[in-house]
């Protein structure tokens, strides 16, 4: 039964922890309540947020609008030859699904493992770790259309998946919601394990032989002593996107400072670690105010507690101002900024 309550706080439904107040709120458990709620034509003229774990948005002000919590769940998989096919309601915790794909040695999805969020939000930002994205596994989704009530099927190819990108963030933003995300994995894993330290940590552990569960297994260990916990210090992890500059861009920016670290991108450009920048100009594990940087990645802005949106806003455009001063490369805010 759709309910919407008023004033709401979202303190508890964004990991950065900021206590904002969303004046409607409302949670769908199933499909049809997104019809049922938008046959009421109040809700298609007001401003809506869609909302899944809140752990890549930074809420800078109340949010004078409708928050709808996506918490459609349920799993259903099938095998046909060596691939799986797997469909997940958009509610469902993402790494749940990961942990129900390892538990049964369907691989693709290990390098993903512990990513906080939900399946709805997966292809928003084509979700990506250790060398692997999101749209790798990727199917299909079904969205949902506002504004004509209807709902689509999105293949691969319509979601013009891109580095932290997809149509959902640029041409269709705000138009669909998604309700259901199918993958394809496999029974036989093609492991990635040339990116971070994953293959130095499975050897430290003497394993010769990965399976999907040791390299979720790795995956999240590594994860767990360079990330913060949003359950004990708020953050959306990483704040902005590595920039990619063309070569002839980098050249002249190494030829001022070498030591500068980069991955060369398929296309010829290069991929720039936004991390080794902002710790360049000395932020790294900086407090200012009730916000700051993580002392073990300058790329993740921290909440110390009480912070207002506006602070972790504030803080992240000075970062930006001064890595750009200093190397002359605009960073771009990977988290969404609502209010
Ligand atoms: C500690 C930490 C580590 C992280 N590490 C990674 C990482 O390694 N790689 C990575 O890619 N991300 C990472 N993130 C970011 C985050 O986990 C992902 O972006 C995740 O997909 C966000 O899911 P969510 O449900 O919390 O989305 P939310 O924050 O709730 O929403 C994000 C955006 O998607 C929209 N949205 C959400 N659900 C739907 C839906 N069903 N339909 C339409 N729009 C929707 C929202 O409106 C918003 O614009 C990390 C975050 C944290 C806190």
């Amino acid at each position: 039964m759709l309910q919407i309550q008023e004033n709401v706080s979202l303190k508890h439904f964004n990991t950065f922890g900021i206590d904002a107040n969303a004046r409607y709120f409302t949670e769908i458990s199933h499909e049809d309540e997104l019809i049922e709620l938008f046959a009421d034509p109040q809700w298609l003229a007001v401003d809506r947020l869609v909302l899944g774990g809140g752990s890549n948005m930074l809420l800078v002000n109340d949010f004078n609008g409708l928050v709808i919590r996506l918490n459609i769940r349920g799993i259903v998989h099938r095998i046909s030859h060596n691939d799986v096919f797997v469909e997940a309601g958009a509610g469902e915790v993402w790494n749940d699904l990961v942990n129900f794909c390892v538990d049964r040695n369907y691989a693709g999805m290990e390098n993903l493992s512990l990513i906080p969020g939900s399946v709805g939000a997966s292809p928003i930002q084509n979700i990506g770790a250790y060398g692997v994205e999101l749209k790798d596994i990727f199917e299909s989704c079904r969205a949902f259309e506002i504004t004509t009530g209807t709902f689509k099927t999105f293949t691969k190819a319509d979601c013009h998946f891109g580095y932290r990108e997809s149509v959902f963030k640029t041409d269709l933003a705000g138009q669909y919601i998604i309700v259901l995300v199918k993958f394809r994995l496999s029974l036989i894993p093609r492991f990635n394990l040339k990116y971070g330290a994953i293959e130095q940590e499975l050897v430290k552990r003497g394993i010769t032989t990965p399976t999907t569960e040791t390299v979720s297994e790795v995956v999240a260990s590594i994860r767990v002593s360079k990330l913060p916990d949003p359950s004990t210090i708020g953050n959306a992890g990483s704040f902005f996107k590595n920039p990619i500059i063309s070569a002839e861009e980098f050249t002249a920016l190494q030829q001022k400072f070498p030591d500068v670290v980069n991955y060369p991108t398929p296309d010829g450009q290069v991929k720039l670690a936004a991390g080794w920048l902002i710790e360049q100009c000395g932020w790294k594990g900086k407090t200012v105010g009730n916000t700051g940087t993580w002392k073990n990645q300058a790329l993740v802005l921290v909440n110390h507690g009480g912070a207002t949106g506006q602070e972790v806003y504030t803080l992240s455009s000075q970062i930006i101002d001064s890595v750009y001063t200093k190397f002359g490369v605009m960073l771009q805010r990977e988290i969404n900024v609502i209010g």
